[in-house]
This record gives C-alpha cells, structure tokens and sequence, in this order.
C-alpha cells in the first residue's frame, strides 16, 4: 500500500491506544471524545485531500527511495518545485480545515533529518541514513501520519540543559542498551501528536559538547509503553465537550488547535529508529534544518491558509450586514490581503531559493532568509488580521446568542428578529461564531509561538543578512572612499 484511504485512516486512529489525558479524564479511545475527534477529523482530512485527484500534484510526491506515490508529509524534497508543492500543501491544508495539518512538523522533522543523517554519515562513517531511509521507506510504504517533537518542556530559560534543578526538563537518555535506548522527559505543545501513529523526535536545539544525554533524534509510535500525552485543555474543549451539535461551533468539525504534552517516561527506542546518538555537534544544525523548513511552511503558507478563510468570513459578515462597499471596511480587507500574500509571496521566494542541502545530500531545503521573513511577517501581520476582523464583524463577534436559541419556543421569535440584518439571523450568527473562532480564540499566541518564538526569527534575519555588502553599496552611491 502507498497512500492510504481517510477511511482506512479513521480505522486505524480508532485502533491506537495512547495513553490520553483530557481536562483530567482519561480517554480510552481518540473517537469517543469530542475534542481528540477534532484531531482525527483533522488528520482525516489531510488524507482525503489526498485522494482528491484535483490536489494530487499539491499533495502526492514520488518516493525517492522506492519510486512510488507517497503523501507529501513523508516526501523528502529533492528540488524547488518540491518544495513549491511543500508549502502550498501548508496554504491547502490550512484553507480546508482551519486548523493545524496535524502532519506538519513531522514532515519538517522527516526533511531535516534526511539532510542531518546524510551529513553525519558522510563526516563520521556512521549507518543513521541507511537507518533513516529504512524507516522512511517502510513509513511512505504504509502512509503513516507522522507528528514532529522539537520543543523540551526547558525548565528555566537562563540555564542549560545540564544545569537545570530537574535534569528531564530537556529529553535524554537515562540508559543505553545493547538493542537500544531509554529516554526520558517532556516534549511539549505537540500538534495532533494523540492521532499520529509516529512521532519524530528532534533534540530542542542547538548543544555543546558535554551535552550529549540530550543530543537525541529518533522516531517513537503512539502507544509506546511509558508515553502519556496530557492535551490542552480551555474553554474551547469544554464548548465542544458540551454542546449538543457541534454546528454551533465556529469551526464545527476541525476545531481550534489541539496539543498535547507528551511525557517520557523511561521509554525504549530500539537503534533502528534513533536516527543521532550523542552527535552534539550536529544538532544545532538539524534543528536549523527543521527550522528553515518550518518557517517557511507554518509561517509563509500555513497562516496564509488561516487568513484567506478569516477574509472569507470578514468578506460574508459584511454581505450579510449591508456593510459591503464601505470605504474604511475595504481599506481593512486590503490591509489584510496585504499581510497574508506577503507573507505567502516570501513563502513562494524560499522555496524557488531553496538549495540542496548539504550538497550531495540530494534533499532540498528552503531559503533561510526568505522563510524567517515569511514566519515574522505573518506573525506581526496576525495581529493586524484578527484586529480587522474583530473590527469589521462588530460585537457580535463575541457577543453571539447560542444557534440553538433559534429554535427556542420562548427566545427564537426575538432572536431570529433582532440577529437578521441583510441576511437571515442564521447566516449572521454562524459568521459571528466563524469570526470569534479565529479573533477570540487560540490563534494570536499560536501563529506568534508556532515554529518558534520572534525573537528567534529576528535574531536569524540580523544573522543572515550581509550588511557589509548594504554599506558599501550605500558608500558606493555616496562616492565616499575608505581612508
Ligand atoms: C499552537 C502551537 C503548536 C505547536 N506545535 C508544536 C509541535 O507540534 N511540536 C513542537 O515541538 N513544538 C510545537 N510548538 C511549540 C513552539 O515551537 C514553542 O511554543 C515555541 O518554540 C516557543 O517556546 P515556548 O512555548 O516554550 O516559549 P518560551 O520559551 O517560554 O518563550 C516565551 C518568551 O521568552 C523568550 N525566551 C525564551 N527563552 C529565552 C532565552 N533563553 N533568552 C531570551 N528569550 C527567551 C521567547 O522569545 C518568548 O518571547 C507549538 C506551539 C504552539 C503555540
């Protein structure tokens, strides 16, 4: 099999068996649960974009390693038009389920590891890209739904992983067997990791020698005894654990953005699937890697995704208000067109810049210029966004009447009458719940933190721009001479 179905997806999330915390219940299966559905659901989707034949170039790739369809989240990009397909697939996903691609950063961690094991085989004689390319191949062979594990529950922030009070505040080994390794610690805000069937373990960043209990990448499947996920829990999980008809909910079937803390607890990993074992010297790099891919994906395209439908909602509020060829009004819907296509444009910029990296590897990866770019210009731009829907949507926004009271015997009558406007008061409220989704929800803090804080993209744009070669074309223009 290359390319599974949706269905034959759901089948199989309802055969997993992670160990899932929700708001403090257990949840003993993904489907039972309102809020882990929304993650199947999700996930779902992404497989049956790729059935569709109208997406298949956006959304299939060609194994590089056994010549046969696989779905872009397991596909190593081997060239700029791949990585082009890489981040529209970011913008589809995202127009058609308004929430994360569950398989996001598992496919950046795929890429970056391709470039990674590549590299370190080459400079130290070591087997981690035959391993690698084993469990890939056997991974497209069966289309699993990979999720990407980077971020370290850090402790704090001033001191280094060694340093820390708690040493499992950064995921490490605790024992080394002759058929593998046990590893423990936290890696947190993990996107749909609960409905995954693998998880790619990356190390949190960049490390030194003397750090090499940390220096750790492997993949680990769901289920994995001594793994518990604790999901985030808000007033969003309890609106769609409560209501009676998930139409009332802004985003009725995908939801907001769900994660999970995944809790290591002294698990195995057997050597065929770490793929870097105490290389400090390599991780800055392979996260970089992951990094350069995901700025470009979750920050150029994916949020682009998120902003064509919050235009698109903005677009109905105001046809559903009479509120339509007012001047002010379009000003905002261009400002946030503005905002989005930029960013989508540096998307576009990064991927046909993109290089093969490390040369000879054979794996393509983004510009790092042009990604940073896209990620902190949509990160700002979000902002703007939300601003200009909460503006153009009005109160309502966030002062809606349940759906339901439509059809109340006592309140429906007031309701449909006073909520009608240039539209029925159905079409209105659905807007409104659509717009508070994005403007009231989850997303500012998540597109802002998503594929890493700002300040990291600032740091990396002042590290990779050549301003030397700024100033002297400004001396150049000037005619001023060096003494
Ligand atoms: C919706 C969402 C989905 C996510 N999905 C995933 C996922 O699937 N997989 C994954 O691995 N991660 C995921 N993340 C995690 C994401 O990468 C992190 O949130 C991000 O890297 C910031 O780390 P943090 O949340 O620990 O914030 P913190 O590190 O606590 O940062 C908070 C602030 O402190 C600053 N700061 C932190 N440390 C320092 C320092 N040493 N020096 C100076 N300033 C510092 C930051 O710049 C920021 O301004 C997700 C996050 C979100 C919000």
């Amino acid at each position: 099999m290359a390319l599974k179905t949706a269905d034959e997806y759901i089948e199989s999330a309802g055969k997993l068996t992670p160990r899932v915390y929700c708001g403090g219940k257990r949840v003993e299966n993904l489907l039972d649960n309102a809020v882990t559905l929304s993650v199947v659901r999700a996930t779902t989707k992404i497989y049956e974009l790729a059935e569709d034949p109208q997406y298949k170039e956006i959304m299939v790739g060609t194994s590089h390693l056994t010549g046969e369809p696989v779905n872009r989240n397991l596909h190593i990009a081997r060239n700029n038009h791949d990585l082009d397909m890489r981040q529209e697939m970011a913008l589809l996903t995202s127009q058609h389920l308004g929430t994360c691609n569950y398989r996001c950063v598992g496919c950046d961690a795929l890429n970056a590891l391709a470039a990674s094991t590549w590299e370190m085989d080459r400079d130290l004689g070591t087997d981690y890209n035959k391993r690698f390319n084993t469990y890939l191949a056997w991974a497209q062979a069966n289309d699993l739904a990979c999720s990407g594990a980077i971020t370290d529950a850090k402790g704090d922030r001033k001191k280094r992983p060694s340093q820390q009070d708690d040493i499992d505040m950064h995921l490490h080994v605790v024992e080394k067997r002759p058929d593998g390794i046990v590893v423990r610690g936290a890696k947190v805000s993990q996107s749909g990791a609960i409905g995954a069937h693998e998880t790619i373990v990356l190390p949190g960043g960049a490390l030194r020698p003397g750090e090499e209990d940390f220096a750790i990448a492997f993949a680990v499947p769901n289920g994995t005894p001594g793994l518990t996920y604790i999901t985030q829990y808000n007033a969003y999980s309890v609106e769609r654990e409560s209501v009676k008809d998930v139409y009332e909910l802004g985003n009725p079937l995908f939801g907001q953005r769900e994660t999970s803390t995944m809790v290591f607890e002294d698990v195995f990993i057997p050597w065929e699937r770490v793929f870097l074992f105490g290389e400090t010297k390599y991780c800055g790099r392979l996260v970089a890697r992951f990094a350069k891919a995901h700025r470009m994906n979750c920050g150029g395209a994916c949020k682009v995704g998120y902003a064509d439908l919050i235009i698109g909602g903005c677009m109905l509020a105001v046809e559903y208000t009479g509120l339509d060829k007012i001047p002010h009004i379009q000003e905002k819907v261009i400002d946030m067109v503005r905002f989005s296509e930029t960013s989508h444009a540096c998307a576009i910029a990064a991927a046909f810049r993109g290089k093969e990296e490390p040369e000879g590897s054979g794996v393509w990866m983004p510009d790092d210029l042009f990604g940073n770019a896209a990620k902190l210009n949509i990160a700002h731009g979000f902002w703007e966004i939300m601003k200009n829907a909460g503006d153009i949507g009005g109160g309502g926004v966030v002062t809606m009447h349940a759906i339901s009271d439509l059809s109340h015997p006592e309140i429906g009558e007031y309701v449909r009458k006073y909520i009608a406007s240039a539209a029925p008061a159905e079409k209105r409220m659905k807007v409104m719940k659509f717009l508070q989704h994005w403007t009231a929800g989850l997303h500012g803090p998540g597109t802002w933190h998503g594929a890493g804080a700002p300040a990291t993209q600032r740091m990396a744009l002042y590290a990779l721009t050549d301003f030397e070669a700024k100033k002297k074309l400004a001396k150049d223009l000037m005619l001023l001479k060096d003494d």
